[in-house]
């Protein structure tokens, strides 16, 4: 059973839908290039304690999800449950901050959680992500929004809700922090186990619990507005000023506290009407303090990341970023010996210059290679007859208007260009 059944939580992206994908990772070159990114690749698995200093000790990821393991040399290692902590252990390891600022990295990948599957949520699942550091500007908080809204757009995509908060810094949380305690303490009772067991440890984290009978309670909850400090405060104050001047539709929401310890000021995250309990399809935030916390300079930083499953998920619920399977340019029909070494010949050539080329392996009739031609969708096929070849020729025929010529084979180029010209 095991030999045939993938794990739980995983998926096989196979025929049919890598189409979908390869579409929408064009569309993340184009948006990330028009944005000046450059794409990062960090391993798969890193040092456990990147991920516990990184995203937290109290966090449902470090605390539950991590798929951790000790390697031959007993190092604790985990297969990474997000990008941003590996893209900034990068940019210390590899001094890239040491050039001009800002320095904006991506990256697109499998990320790794050990949650409960259900639809839009697996165990191993593929966020785009990007970063940008050096610069506390509130303009790149904005184009932390405005990239990935890019994207959602340039697919097709509507429907979708950008939510913003602020979550203040250190220097203004921990009074937010204690009156959050003395607001939920007396009413404890009313709490789902989860909630209490954070209330002392990660009091904020209580504000987006999405348990049915922790809302009303949640819903009183005083706000970090006035605990803000002036800086915190301006901050906010300028990325929703851009966000008003750039036109874009966002939604205050103050309960919006993200399951990540290294956030600091703004906040994000998009949602789609698409999609159902898990409809985040994307997430970010501004985290000032992570670049030191890991070892490197002191470095203000933004960043975000896209669910690419879930960013499908909500496309295909609106019939957008269709891709048709794409058909072979030619499917050469042979008559096996001599007429399958002279169709073999051409299809190298044909596939040397780019083009799509088929051919039977089956030594099958000729009908039944029409046939495979037809559901292949082949906009040509290639008929090696005998006679023809006597005379260094074949007959090419088009699939769509079933109009047939001869070809001459001396002129192999001027073949290629006739079908290559027929695109896809
Ligand atoms: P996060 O790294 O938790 O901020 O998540 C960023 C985005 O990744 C979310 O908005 C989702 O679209 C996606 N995501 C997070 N966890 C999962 C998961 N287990 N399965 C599928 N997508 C996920």
């Amino acid at each position: 059973m095991t030999l045939t059944t993938r794990p739980r939580g995983t998926n096989d992206i196979g025929p049919g839908q890598i189409e979908l994908w390869h579409k929408l990772e064009e569309k993340i070159r184009q948006v990330t290039s028009a944005y000046g990114y450059q794409e990062l690749r960090t391993p798969i698995f890193e040092h456990t304690e990147l991920f516990q200093r990184g995203i937290g000790e109290a966090t449902d990821i470090v605390e539950k999800e991590m798929y951790t393991f000790l390697d031959k040399g007993k190092r604790s290692l985990t297969l990474r449950p997000e990008g941003t902590a590996p893209v900034v252990r990068a940019f210390v390891e590899g001094k890239l901050g040491a050039g001009s600022l800002p320095v904006k990295l991506y990256y697109y990948g499998p990320m790794f959680r050990y949650e409960r599957p259900q639809a839009g949520r697996y165990r191993q699942f593929t966020q785009f992500g990007f970063e940008v550091f050096g610069s506390q500007d509130p303009l790149l908080d904005v184009e932390a929004i405005m990239l990935p809204l890019e994207l959602y757009k340039s697919c097709g995509l509507s429907g979708f809700e950008v939510q913003i908060n602020t979550i203040g810094c250190p220097a203004c949380r921990p009074s937010y922090r204690q009156e959050l305690v003395e607001y939920f303490e007396p009413q404890v009772e009313k709490l789902c186990a989860s909630c209490r067991d954070r209330l002392h440890r990660n009091p904020m984290r209580l504000l987006d619990c999405k348990v049915e009978s922790c809302q009303e309670v949640l819903s009183g909850a005083p706000q970090i507005t006035r605990h803000l400090c002036e800086e915190c405060s301006e901050h906010f104050a300028q990325v929703v000023d851009y966000l008003d001047a750039l036109g874009v539709d966002y939604k205050l929401n103050h309960r919006l506290v993200r399951g990540f310890d290294y956030y600091t000021k703004t906040v994000f995250e998009v949602t789609s009407s698409e999609l159902g309990a898990q409809n985040a399809i994307g997430a970010g935030g501004r985290y000032d303090g992570l670049v030191e916390e890991l070892g490197g300079k002191p470095t203000p930083a933004v960043g975000f990341a896209v669910g690419v499953e879930r960013l499908l998920l909500a496309l295909q619920g609106q019939d957008k970023l269709k891709a048709e399977a794409a058909g072979p340019h030619a499917y050469l029909i042979h008559f096996g010996g001599s007429t399958k070494r002279r169709a073999a010949e051409v299809a190298y050539f044909l596939r040397s210059q780019g083009l799509w080329a088929e051919l039977d392996y089956l030594d099958r009739s000729i009908k039944a290679q029409m046939k495979a031609a037809n559901k292949l969708s082949s906009k040509y096929a290639m008929i090696f007859g005998e006679e023809e070849l006597g005379r260094n020729r074949v007959i090419l025929r088009n699939m769509r208007d079933g109009h047939e010529q001869e070809m001459d084979l001396q002129e192999l180029e001027q073949l290629a260009k006739i079908i290559g010209e027929c695109g896809q």
